[in-house]
C-alpha cells in the first residue's frame, strides 16, 4: 500500500555537467525499477537541466532546501517552492539535519518551509533524528516527536498525503555507522503512532517514513524488509549512479 521511495540527496556535490551525466546514467540503471519511486536531490544550479533530461523517466528530482517565504519578494540568496515547480521537481527535502545544525534551520522554519511547498503542490520530505547525545541519554524519542510536532503543525490530512518523513539520526550521517534495523524499525512504528495522534490512524498508515544514514547496497535490503521502513534518504552512497543504482533495485 505504501509504495517505497529510495531519494539520493547530493549535498553541494557535483558541477552542473558532472550532476547531468551522473543522473543520464543513473536514469538507464533504475529503468525497470517499478517497485519503487526513485529521487534524486542535485544542487539548485542543476535542477532544471537535470529535470529536463529526466523528464518521461522513473526518476523523479527534489530541491535539497526552499525558502519559507512562500512569495516573491526582497529575499536576496534564497529559492522559493515556485521556482521549483516550475523548473521541474516534484519533491523538496526540508530540515535535513545539516541545514539544522549549520543554518539555523528550526522546527518553526521546517514548518513554513513544508506549508511553502504544500501551497505550490510540491511534496515535501520531512527530516528528524535526534543527534548522539540525545541517543545516549535516552531522550530520542522526546527529541523526534518534537521536531515531528513542530514541523507538521497545522497541516490538515490532504496536506499529510503529500508529505514523506525521513527518519535520520544524526549519529548515522556520513559516518558509515548506520542504525541497526532494530533500532530504525522501533523509531519508524514510533513516528507513525505519533501520526496516528496527531493526524489519524489512515494517515499514519498511508504516510512513508524514510531512513537516512550511511545506507549502503550491503544494508538496505534488512533495513527494507522492516515493517515500518518504506525506503531511504540516502547520501554518500547516492553520488555514484552504479552503487546508487544498486540500492534501488535492491529487491
Ligand atoms: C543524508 O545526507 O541524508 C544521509 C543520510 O547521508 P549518508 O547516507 O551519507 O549518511
Amino acid at each position: 500500500m505504501r509504495t517505497p521511495i529510495i531519494a539520493g540527496n547530493w549535498k553541494m556535490y557535483k558541477l552542473h555537467d558532472e550532476a547531468v551525466k551522473t543522473a543520464v546514467e543513473l536514469k538507464s540503471l533504475v529503468s525497470n525499477a517499478g517497485h519503487c519511486e526513485v529521487v534524486i536531490a542535485p544542487v539548485f544550479t542543476a535542477l532544471k537541466t537535470v529535470a529536463d533530461r529526466l523528464e518521461g523517466s522513473n526518476v523523479k528530482v527534489a530541491a535539497q532546501n526552499c525558502a519559507a517565504e512562500a512569495n516573491h519578494s526582497a529575499q536576496t540568496g534564497e529559492v522559493c517552492a515556485d521556482m521549483i515547480m516550475d523548473v521541474g521537481c516534484e519533491y523538496v527535502i526540508v530540515g535535513h539535519s545539516e541545514r539544522r545544525q549549520f543554518h539555523g534551520e528550526t522546527d518553526d522554519s521546517v514548518n513554513r518551509k513544508v506549508k511553502a511547498c504544500l501551497e505550490y503542490g510540491l511534496k515535501a520530505i520531512v527530516c528528524v533524528g535526534e543527534d548522539l547525545s540525545q541517543r545516549e541519554s535516552g531522550r530520542e524519542k522526546e527529541v523526534v516527536g518534537g521536531q515531528l510536532a513542530g514541523g507538521l503543525a497545522g497541516l490538515t490530512l490532504a496536506d499529510m498525503e503529500r508529505i514523506i518523513i525521513a527518519y535520520e539520526p544524526v549519529w548515522a550521517i556520513g559516518t558509515g555507522k548506520t542504525a541497526t534495523p532494530e533500532q530504525a524499525q522501533e523509531m519508524h512504528a514510533y513516528i507513525r503512532r505519533a501520526l496516528s495522534g496527531s493526524h489519524s490512524a489512515e494517515c499514519a498508515a498511508g504516510t512513508r517514513i524514510l531512513y537516512g544514514g550511511s545506507v549502503k547496497p550491503d544494508n538496505i535490503r534488512e533495513l527494507m524488509d522492516r515493517e515500518d521502513i518504506d525506503g531511504a534518504l540516502v547520501g554518500g552512497a547516492s553520488l555514484e549512479a552504479a552503487t546508487f543504482s544498486k540500492i534501488v533495485n535492491y529487491r
